[in-house]
């Protein structure tokens, strides 16, 4: 077991009847603990962790999953804050906003960044925002999310926006989470299109065109063109839904209603077409596979013989000495000597355990 964490900064935990009354019952204080525990990598929270996930997976599912992507500064927090309040102030409904943010692998830092984000958002009492866990690589924030997601859902939130950076692979997971993925872009980027990866056009749902405001309108209107030319060249997707392509403004808030219309008219489409079942299923598959490379990756760690061997291998991986392929089956080996993690008393597989799928 790891040790114990000093003192003074780790809040006392609650008991699991504590965290799931006070998730249930729209306390946030006690939902922002209780993400804080799913974060934790301390061996002594996962079963607390684990227990806190299953009593709420039964109130989980209900809420509408939207990923929403974009390169720094295209307006993903502006436009979250636009769209968040509209449907909080004009609508009644309540929304919460989890970012993913596989912090820059060199620096460190979080891309994101930490500045003050969605203010009035921030202070609005049908709103829920928590910003990516920090730091660990894109499969430990992944799952953290996903749980993140779950305990949001347990708390009521009727609305959760997945927020990510358009860099690299986190959109994929972003995708793999969510019911509906939505691209903001600016426009003026013919070269931006060419160079666009084909991978995230193929999984967008909806491409907003943002910053259509002022002397940039007519631009975004091009930009709108282009781009639904361009999506043309593309296959159908498999949900048969076609992707739409929009303008918005953040600033003034044109548009956003009628983005938010294309959710609701994608929600229906799939629900008819039994795609929105599908891609529940298909979530819930993905997060177990997640719980189970964590909860393998676990194992492995907590045993001592394993750490020594896994630290030496390194070394002779990366010496060309072993290939990497022997040394992830002499690992498996090893754990399946020392005995199957299945059989031992611990909750870090179980968390993934996968029934949220809507009914
Ligand atoms: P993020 O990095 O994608 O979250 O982008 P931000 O929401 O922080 O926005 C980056 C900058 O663009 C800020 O200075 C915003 O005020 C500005 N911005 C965002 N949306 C709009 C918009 O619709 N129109 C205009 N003119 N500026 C915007």
């Amino acid at each position: 077991m790891a040790p114990s964490p000093p003192g003074p900064r780790r809040r006392a935990r609650l008991t699991p009847g504590q965290y799931v009354a006070g998730i249930r019952g729209g306390d946030r204080s006690v939902l922002g603990r209780a993400i804080t525990l799913v974060e934790s990598e301390l061996a002594s929270d996962v079963d607390l962790a684990a227990e806190v996930i299953e009593a709420c997976l039964p109130f989980a599912g209900r809420a509408r999953r939207v990923g929403i992507t974009g390169v720094p500064g295209v307006g993903k927090s502006s436009f979250i804050e636009a769209l968040g309040t509209s449907l909080t102030r004009e609508m009644g409904e309540t929304v919460a906003v989890l970012s993913v943010d596989p912090s820059s692998p060199r620096s460190g830092g979080s891309i994101l960044g930490d500045k003050t984000r969605m203010e009035r958002l921030g202070t609005d009492d049908r709103a829920f925002i928590r910003p990516s866990p920090s730091r660990g690589h894109l499969g430990g924030v992944a799952r953290r999310t996903r749980e993140a997601m779950l305990l949001c859902e347990a708390a009521g939130y009727q609305n959760l926006f997945i927020e990510t950076v358009g860099v690299g692979q986190s959109e994929t997971t972003v995708r793999s989470m969510t019911d509906f993925f939505l691209l903001l872009m600016l426009a003026g980027a013919g070269d931006e299109l060419q160079g666009m990866k084909r991978g995230i056009l193929e999984m967008t749902d909806l491409i907003a065109i943002n910053k259509a405001d002022g002397d940039n309108r007519a631009r975004a209107d091009r930009a709108r063109h282009d781009y639904e030319s361009a999506l043309h060249l593309f296959p159908a997707s498999a949900d048969g839904w076609t992707p739409r392509v929009m303008t918005c403004s953040a600033r003034t808030r044109d548009g956003i209603a009628d983005i938010w219309q294309a959710v609701l008219d994608h929600r229906a489409f799939v629900a008819a077409n039994g795609w929105f079942v599908r891609r529940r299923e298909e979530q819930s598959i993905e997060w177990m596979r997640e719980a189970l490379v964590y909860g393998l990756e676990h194992e492995l760690r907590r045993d001592p013989a394993i750490n020594a061997h896994l630290a030496a291998m390194h070394i002779d991986v990366k010496a060309g000495r072993l290939s990497p392929f022997r040394a992830a089956r002499e690992l498996l080996a090893l754990l399946h000597r020392q005995g199957c993690p299945s059989t031992r008393a611990h909750g870090a597989l179980a968390q993934g355990t996968p029934s949220d799928v809507e009914g």
